[in-house]
This record gives structure tokens, C-alpha cells and sequence, in this order.
């Protein structure tokens, strides 16, 4: 074990005993608990994620329960919390566990990554969380810590792999004797002292053990590659409303973006500023303001058109908006006609 973790490791397990966060996943750990809460939490905010979390274990109180539920009530029930393929992976997730393996998570990081949505930072957070067992979990705050106490000064994401080798000497080392308590307490300090734009290095539990602040540099770190600007694309979405106050919707194809959703009806969504033609389908006038949204991969513009219908056209259906479980995009597109 290398010095620092010598004393890092007692310092930051008894911080975490006196100052962790009350999150919800943290009362009555079960596996199930965690891993939905670590699935939820990929790409996400604790915030965020608290109303789902409370949400899917209040309606899918178990594995099974979960698995049992048809998948478009999973997805609607997701909605909101983006990067849906997730929650498409969850319900398959649940449905092996539950069938094939009777409801047991396997409780080693090599057994989990072999679950659907499980990749290597989920599989070692669910088998540390849940089983107790040494495992590494580098999230994004876990790296920031790191990259300080180090002082660790190439950027992302070539330092990943450095940073990951130094986790491993804390995270793995017979000296760890909280292995559920250890990722949790690095993941606390970086959401609240080890924060990324001011560091509150005077009530940090391990500022005698850290370099960066030793070097007064601990706020550049970690440093970051400039990301090359997203590309755009640009495309139409349609408003069409009936005599009651329904919306016509789409299923989304299972595969792609926001896949197995409901939608508005769209165009397709083109690369560069110019929207598609208009579909001919719909008789419906482009309103002045634009929908923006920002996905992974792109920033996509949407021109809006708002119409009126009575029959819905074939592969289309009717829905009222507050049960449709929209993705984000298409509540935005409602929200921007209800506000003009
Ligand atoms: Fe982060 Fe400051 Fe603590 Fe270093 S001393 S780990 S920079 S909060």
C-alpha cells in the first residue's frame, strides 16, 4: 500500500461516517436497490434522479415486479431521465435476472458486466454498494479527487488510465476494510468539498495528504482537452391536437435515438441549420420559436408546427400529453406552445 493510502483511507472513512449524504439507495441496500440506482444514475445528477429512484421502488418494488411490468410502462415511466437505451437495457436486465437467475444479482464485477446496461464502472460500484466486495469505482468525482491529491497534470482523457491505476491502490488494497463505504465517501467528497469549479480545501478530511492544494493548482485539476463543438442538425416537429386535447403520437422504432418512446410526429433530423421540407401529411403552420436540444452526439434545432386533426393518420395515435411519458425533446416542443 503506498503511503498516501495509508492514511488517506482511515481520514476519508471517517469523514464519510460522520458527513455522508442521506440519499434514498442508501437506506435498505439491496442489490436491486443499487444497481436501479446506479443505472439510473449513469450520465445523470443525484437530484435528477431522486424522484425516479422513489418512483420505480415505490411501483417496482422488486426485481421481479420490474421484470413483470410490459416494457412501454418502463419507458414512460422513465421519461424524462434521458439516454433511453438505458432504460430499455434496465428492463432487459430485470427480465434475465429475475428468469434466469431467480431474482439473485451475481455479486463479482467479472459476473455483472456479463448483464445487460452493466459496464465496467456499474459492475464494480454494484459489487463494492451491494456485496461488500474490493472493487475499483471511477465516476466522475472519484477522478477529480484523484487527478488533486496526485496532482496530476496531463489532461483528460489521457490521464484516465493513470488515475485508474491509482483507484485501484486504494480501492483494492487489504488495507480498504469498508469496501461499500470507500467509493461512496470519494464519490461525497467530490460532490460536496472536492467540488470542481472551488474546492473547499479547509474542510477537506485528507488536505494534508493533497498535492494539488500543496501547489495551490487544486481548482484547474483535473485539466481537459478543449471538446471539438458538437455538430447540428436541424428538423420539424409536429403539434397536431384534436377537439379533446389529445396529441398524436408515434411509437418510435425500438432501435435509434430515443428508441421505443412515444414521439411527436418529426421529420427526419438533417445535418447542418436547414430543416427538412415540411411533411405533407400534416396541414400545420411552423410557429416562430424553435425547440433547442443538446443530445450526446449532437445539438439538434426543431422547428415546431402546430395543427389541428380529428383522425388519426395510420401508424399514429391519440394520447393526452401528461400520459404520453414524452421524452424531453417533444416536452419541450408542448411546453413552448402552451407558454406562446
Ligand atoms: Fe480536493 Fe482540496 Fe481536498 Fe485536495 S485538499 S482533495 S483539492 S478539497
Amino acid at each position: 500500500m503506498t503511503l498516501e493510502a495509508k492514511s488517506v483511507i482511515p481520514a476519508l472513512l471517517g469523514w464519510y461516517a460522520r458527513s455522508r449524504r442521506d440519499l434514498p439507495w442508501r437506506h435498505n441496500v439491496t442489490p436491486y436497490r443499487v444497481w436501479l440506482s446506479e443505472i439510473m444514475l449513469q450520465q445523470t445528477t443525484v437530484p435528477a434522479v431522486i424522484p425516479y429512484f422513489l418512483k420505480f421502488t415505490r411501483d417496482y418494488p422488486d426485481i421481479h415486479a420490474l421484470a413483470a411490468a410490459p416494457q412501454e410502462a418502463v419507458l414512460r415511466d422513465w421519461a424524462g431521465l434521458g439516454y433511453y437505451s438505458r432504460a430499455r437495457n434496465l428492463h432487459a436486465c430485470a427480465k434475465l435476472v429475475s428468469k434466469s437467475l431467480g431474482g439473485t444479482f451475481p455479486d463479482t464485477p467479472e459476473d455483472l458486466r456479463k448483464l445487460p446496461g452493466i459496464g465496467p464502472y456499474t459492475a464494480g460500484a454494484i459489487a463494492a454498494l451491494a456485496f461488500g466486495r474490493r472493487a475499483s469505482v471511477v465516476d466522475g468525482n472519484v477522478e477529480r479527487v484523484i487527478a488533486r491529491l496526485c496532482a496530476l497534470e496531463t489532461p483528460l482523457p489521457a490521464v484516465k488510465s493513470e488515475i485508474r491505476s491509482i483507484a485501484e491502490t486504494f480501492f483494492l488494497d487489504p488495507a480498504n476494510t469498508d469496501p461499500a463505504a470507500l467509493p461512496q465517501a470519494f464519490m461525497d467528497l467530490g460532490a460536496s468539498i472536492c467540488t470542481a469549479a472551488t474546492p473547499l480545501c479547509a474542510a477537506c478530511p485528507v488536505a494534508k495528504n493533497c498535492k494539488a492544494r500543496k501547489l495551490g493548482i487544486a481548482a484547474q485539476l483535473p485539466r481537459r482537452l478543449k471538446k471539438a463543438d458538437r455538430p447540428h442538425r436541424a428538423g420539424r416537429v409536429y403539434v397536431m391536437t384534436d377537439r379533446t386535447g389529445r396529441v398524436l403520437l408515434e411509437r418510435r422504432p425500438d432501435k435509434g435515438l430515443l428508441g421505443g418512446m412515444a414521439g411527436l410526429p418529426t421529420t427526419d433530423w438533417l445535418d447542418g441549420k436547414t430543416p427538412p421540407p415540411p411533411l405533407a401529411q400534416f396541414a400545420a403552420d411552423a410557429v416562430p420559436e424553435t425547440v433547442r436540444h443538446v443530445f450526446t452526439h449532437f445539438a439538434l434545432t426543431l422547428t415546431v408546427h402546430q395543427g389541428r386533426m380529428d383522425d388519426a393518420p395510420e401508424g399514429y395515435y391519440w394520447d393526452y400529453p401528461a400520459h404520453a411519458g414524452l421524452p424531453t425533446v417533444f416536452k419541450k416542443a408542448l411546453k413552448l406552445l402552451q407558454a406562446a
